[in-house]
């Protein structure tokens, strides 16, 4: 008993002896859990494409997540996913959702505002989208695989080229898309001024109360006193 049964390596590679492990980070923790998840997962997937040979238990081609968005900024890289799945705020996904009454583009009131339309037209990101081209062009021109050029990409296959990832990462970073729909538009200024009166109201109100309780104090002491007065002289 007491004997050390753990050991760990210190930054410079000493290893130290230890009864007990160190304590893990809930980070860790979970790791631990999604890794053991997907390894049953995968177990089980295994099993059945022996028991059933049927071909949609095989494993997927790839079950690595996208190296360069995975070590993106996490607010960066789940904009990246958002958008890659469509659960995305564009105004056509809160049409859908019914967030939003249509799915105009709040920059410049294109009737659709689609992922297409602000990965190439929308004439706010103008800039950054040929950036954005002429790096994917570039990129896939130097590594192997297809060709990616503006006219002959859909959004679907630019978001699935880990090729591209960094310079839609770029462009993420160098935009709102993704981000929000649209600037601020008149309804949440509107919003935002009913705030205000509301909250300009509520104070009066209470300035109101205020001097109304205040009133009752004073007709209470009044009556107070009068009921003492009335009891020492005619008791
Ligand atoms: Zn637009």
């Amino acid at each position: 008993m007491g004997r050390p049964r753990f050991s760990t390596r210190e930054p410079d590679g000493t290893l130290i002896a230890r009864k007990f492990p160190l304590p893990r980070s809930i980070a860790n923790v979970k790791r631990g859990f999604s890794e053991q998840k997907r390894e049953d997962a995968r177990a089980w997937a295994k099993k059945q494409l022996v028991r059933t040979g049927n071909r949609k238990y095989r494993p997927g081609d790839k079950q690595k997540p996208d190296p360069t968005v995975a070590k993106a900024n996490k607010r960066l890289a789940s904009r990246f996913y958002q958008l890659k799945t469509g659960h995305c705020l564009t105004g056509q996904y809160l049409a859908w959702t019914t967030r939003r009454p249509d799915a105009t583009c709040c920059w410049c009131q294109y009737s659709i505002q689609t992922r297409e339309h602000l990965f190439k037209n929308c004439p706010q990101w103008r800039c950054q989208q040929k950036t954005l081209w002429t790096t994917v062009l570039e990129e896939t021109t130097k590594f192997p695989g297809p060709t990616r050029r503006r006219d002959r990409t859909s959004i679907a296959e630019l978001l699935a080229d880990e090729r591209c990832s960094q310079a839609v990462l770029q462009f993420l970073a160098t935009t709102d898309v993704g981000r929000t729909s649209g600037p601020p538009v008149a309804e949440d200024e509107e919003d935002a001024v009913s705030e205000a009166s509301d909250l300009e109201s509520r104070e009066q109100e209470e300035r109101i109360w205020e001097r109304r309780e205040e009133e009752e104090r004073r007709v209470m002491r009044r009556w107070r006193s009068l009921f003492f007065f009335s009891f020492v002289h005619f008791h």
